[in-house]
């Protein structure tokens, strides 16, 4: 079976001993994870170390990062490079987040470049995609999601490519508290699969795993994970409380 994943997007929230908390919490529940299933938390970067070391003896678990610079040393102050993420052991770092699209301006192109450091150090970019209400409402939803994809990832080659892990986050439920019906999240998964596969073949389209994102909830994770092509959420909002996050966990597939 496919990667099912739940990866928590922390974003800009909680302190520090919030954030070592509510790892505790989490762990307390004693949750057991098949095989082929998979937790990460991607935290604010001052917290990584702690979070790795949190996550380290939990078979399963990981922590990453929420972005990375696609610079790959020098003179960018404020910037964290993929090679100090790698020199503290970690192995996943979102990439694309629409906030960062949004009021970062990154760019397709910018993206790609981020994805290549990633790769360069075995890094596995969760790399996101999803279109804004305007585009959604003139129905050309997949058109644009199609054109992130192919100039942020369709360089790679298929060895590479096997590595990434795709977040499809329709910006319009991003915090939002709206979310994308089973049937809008399982068409644009199974379109995103059908692109992955026109450029790939059929085995890549059916082994990269595609996480939905936007407004998911311990109420509404079953559901939607429930779909053929859905692998799991990224989840912001409701990764903050542990409760609902420990939910979201055990709806995975
Ligand atoms: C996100 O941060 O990627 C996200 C989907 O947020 P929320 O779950 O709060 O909509």
């Amino acid at each position: 079976m496919r990667h099912q994943i739940a990866a928590a997007n922390w974003k800009m929230n909680l302190t520090f001993q919030q954030g070592e908390k509510l790892l505790n919490d989490i762990f307390e529940a004693d949750i057991s994870l098949a095989p082929h299933q998979k937790v990460i938390f991607a935290v604010p970067f001052p917290y990584l170390i702690m979070a790795k070391s949190e996550v380290e003896e939990e078979k399963s678990f990981a922590a990453a990062a929420q972005n990375c610079s696609n610079k790959k040393s020098g003179a960018y102050t404020g910037e964290v490079s993929v090679e100090m993420l790698h020199s503290i052991g970690i192995n996943y770092c979102i990439i694309g987040h629409s906030e960062r699209r949004e009021y970062f301006n990154e760019t397709n192109s910018i993206l790609a470049e981020k994805v290549n450091l990633c790769l360069q150090y075995n890094i596995i970019p969760v790399f996101c995609c999803g279109e804004s209400l305007a585009i959604r409402e003139s129905g050309k939803q997949n058109e644009f999601v199609q054109l992130q994809l192919r100039e942020s990832l369709f360089h790679l080659d298929s060895e590479k490519m096997k590595k990434i892990i795709i977040a499809y986050e329709p910006i319009w439920a991003i915090g939002t508290g709206k979310t994308a019906t089973t049937g809008q999240a399982q068409e644009m998964h199974a379109h995103l699969r059908s692109v992955i596969g026109n450029h790939y073949g059929s085995e890549m389209a059916s082994f990269i795993p595609i996480l939905y994102g936007g407004s998911v909830k311990a109420n509404n994770a079953k559901e939607l994970f429930s779909c053929a092509d859905v692998d799991g959420g990224l989840v912001g909002g409701a990764s903050l409380v542990a409760s609902d996050f420990i939910e979201i966990i055990r709806s995975l597939k």
